[in-house]
């Protein structure tokens, strides 16, 4: 049963009521997780935490609770949905305080809901996703992950609109990013990435394949590329939480590799799979 969460109740997400003067509906200040849960089990969780409390630090939002508490209510709402196989999503604001834009001085507000996860569209991940080059539009700290999402949403609507899965974001003629995935392109065998700065998002996925390519001995460079390197990579694939791992074989109906998903990718794929099994 998918259930909710606010400021200390858990409740039915059909009546869930939030108030009006809350700062994250004012004014997206805030920031959030999403955490998958595989048989259960809550994947990379520990990191998720961390990656959140970072978050809140660099937007000078004080959580009140430790994250042992918010650990631990993260299995009391995956309990209590009865779930195995969910997405929960956790969001801390600023609080509920009259509109104004200086910090108020209230409590912040913790949001959650516990909802079953779909297996994504089977024909995507066996014959791949199309996607679109966009310009980077978003502010200097895209390490933050906070609730100010415009530019990653009107990017993915045009992505959708081409009837593509996703955009690829390019700032200063590299690519940085997907709107909601990080990017990783296989040449001869090797493994780039973008490196870590305050362009992307630290992908917790992009994390896990940085190990799996470790153990496969796969070489793994965390150097920028450009769109013309991706269009003539051997396979491009996204990470992220609900993509995982998903390769890409189309960028501006320009044909990737082969067209088909790379053994890389495969391989990459198969040993998160193996990972979650754990
Ligand atoms: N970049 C952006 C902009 C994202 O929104 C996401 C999804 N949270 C990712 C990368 C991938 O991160 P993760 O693997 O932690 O889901």
């Amino acid at each position: 049963m998918s259930i909710g969460y606010f400021n200390g109740q858990f409740i039915d997400l059909n009546k869930a009521v939030l108030p009006i003067e809350e700062r994250g509906h004012h004014f997206g200040d805030g920031v959030y997780e999403l955490i998958r849960c595989y048989n259960g089990k809550p994947f990379m969780l520990k990191e998720h935490i961390e990656r959140l409390f970072n978050s809140a630090k660099e937007i000078k939002l004080k959580i009140g609770q430790t994250k042992k508490e918010i650990e631990q209510l993260i299995f009391e709402g995956i309990e209590i949905s009865g779930l195995l196989n969910s997405d929960v999503y956790l969001q801390i604001t600023r609080g509920i305080a009259e509109r104004n834009h200086l910090f108020p001085n209230v409590p912040v507000s913790i949001s959650m809901t516990v909802k079953p996860w779909k297996e994504m569209d089977a024909s995507l991940r066996e014959k791949g996703i199309k996607t679109i080059f966009h310009p980077d539009e978003r502010w200097a700290n895209c390490y933050i992950k906070s609730l100010n999402l415009l530019p990653n949403i009107l990017a993915k609507q045009t992505a959708y609109e081409k009837g593509c899965f996703e955009a690829i974001l390019i700032r200063d003629g590299y690519i940085t990013e997907g709107t909601s995935s990080n990017v990783f392109i296989v040449k001869n065998g090797k493994l780039y990435t973008t490196p870590l700065s305050n362009q992307i998002l630290p992908g917790i996925t992009r994390m896990a394949v940085k190990k799996y390519a470790e153990h496969l001995q796969i070489p793994l460079h965390e150097e920028h590329f450009t769109p013309e390197e991706l269009l003539d990579a051997d396979e491009v694939f996204i990470t992220s939480t609900t993509a995982e791992i998903l390769p890409i074989v189309e960028c501006e109906g320009k044909r990737i590799g082969n067209g088909k998903p790379g053994d890389i990718t495969k391989a990459l794929y198969e040993e998160f799979q193996r990972f979650i099994e754990l």
